[in-house]
């Protein structure tokens, strides 16, 4: 018989890369989109990080495996990394380098969750979260929160009535920029430590944070051994490394090993010119990671005022880290524009307006739209003019 599984049928494609697909696609066609869909850097890696994989080609050290959790100097680069940063006391044991951060998700829902376990985390939340506990049969809450921020909160915990097994925060936040406070995190571990829950902490945009925000990784506050609580991270954002494919777990040495078990069916090795790469991002200076920073700064800076100045659409509570913006879009607009929804919303931008921008609905929250603000100046202005000329038109009587 041929069929497919009941698990690839049950998901669907990560709206933001079939976004940047279709964006992608029109420009190919000669079709001027603003591609806002994607999340990642518009930067090029930095040149000493390209040199390091060019050079470790040259030097004929890429050609076999490698332990499945990574280089040993790559794990114990990270380890320095995170006891400077951090001042955290982790071990090699405690790291599993991945084929990217997104790929570390995925075995940590495959070693963590049974068929039917709850896995809670707070809506909007990011895309790939929702399909990847569905593939490992684990059953999904999306808290909606009533603090502003939409953050996940104690008191959201305490009112769960199901037995929960997983507790995923993401600070900062995709899509929401929102960076969690030091107490915040802390209420969570301490509320995870209570009730014998995992906590997954995506750190993946810890360094990006803007206007004064503190981020607090959850390593500054508990340790890794004999403990529930795993770190994501990774250099894909900070360091412009998206398609180099390096991402990162650091977990008690337990959870570690049985990753590696099910890396070394999967993946066997992170490719070995981008572990290399990842080294000297860790290792070499770390100006342009401070550069990049400043620029995300100031976009989010212009492109939220900006933003909130076309009627109808507002974004509440300013982000303070990572690199979107989520405006939700009021009812009497989307009935004048002509959609019942914002995903037909997003299509009829993308058609009209050629600006990519994903809808709400795939992160969990109908109503809003995603804006990735990690594009120069310059776009991000002509974007906006788009989008208030496209509302515009819809508006005037
Ligand atoms: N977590 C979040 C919240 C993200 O936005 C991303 C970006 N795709 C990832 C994890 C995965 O990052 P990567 O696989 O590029 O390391
Ligand atoms: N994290 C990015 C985003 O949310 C990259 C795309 C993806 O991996 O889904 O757009």
């Amino acid at each position: 018989m041929k069929t497919f599984s009941n698990r690839v049928n049950a998901i669907t494609a990560s709206p933001t890369l079939v976004m940047n697909g279709l964006a992608k696609q029109m420009q190919a066609e000669g079709i001027d989109v603003i591609n806002l869909g994607v999340g990642e850097p518009d930067f090029q890696t930095p040149k000493n990080i390209s040199d390091a994989a060019i050079e470790a080609i040259q030097a004929q050290k890429t050609s076999f495996y490698t332990p499945a959790s990574g280089l040993p100097a790559l794990k114990q680069a990270i380890v320095e990394n995170v006891s400077q940063r951090y001042e955290a006391a982790i071990t090699t044991q405690n790291v599993s380098v991945t084929t990217g951060a997104k790929l570390s998700l995925y075995v940590l829902m495959q070693v963590l969750l049974n068929p039917g376990d709850t896995v809670v985390t707070a809506a909007p939340e990011w895309v790939s979260y929702v399909e990847q506990i569905k593939l490992a049969g684990g059953e999904l809450i999306e808290v909606h929160s009533e603090s502003s921020s939409m953050k996940l909160t104690i008191s959201d915990l305490d009112k769960i009535k199901e037995t929960v097994k997983l507790v995923i925060v993401n600070s900062p936040t995709n899509p929401t920029g929102q960076v969690y406070s030091k107490q915040e995190i802390q209420d969570i571990l301490d509320w995870s430590n209570t009730h014998g829950v995992y906590v997954i902490l995506d750190e993946i945009y810890g360094q990006l944070v803007y206007n004064g925000a503190e981020f607090t990784s959850g390593l500054q506050l508990q340790h890794l051994e004999n403990s529930a609580m795993i770190i994501v991270d990774g250099v894909s954002k900070a360091y412009s490394m998206t398609g180099w494919r390096i991402g990162w777990t650091l977990a008690s040495s337990e959870i570690i090993s049985a990753m590696n078990k099910l890396l070394g069916h999967m993946t066997s090795n992170p490719t070995v010119a981008a572990q290399y790469a990842a080294i000297e991002a860790l290792n070499g200076e770390q100006d342009t990671v401070e550069n990049m920073r400043q620029a995300f700064e100031q976009r989010l800076n212009t492109t939220f005022e900006a933003i909130n100045k076309i009627n109808g659409v507002h974004v509440d509570v300013k982000p303070q880290g990572a690199f979107y913006l989520f405006p939700q879009v009021d009812e009497k607009l989307k009935k004048l524009v002509g959609v019942s929804n914002t995903v037909e919303l997003s299509t009829k931008i993308l058609e009209e307006a050629h600006v990519a921008l994903p809808a709400g609905e795939g992160f969990g929250m109908p109503g809003y739209l995603r804006l990735s603000y990690a594009k120069d100046q310059d776009t991000l202005n002509e974007a906006v003019l788009r989008l208030t000329q496209f509302f515009k038109k819809y508006t005037k009587d």
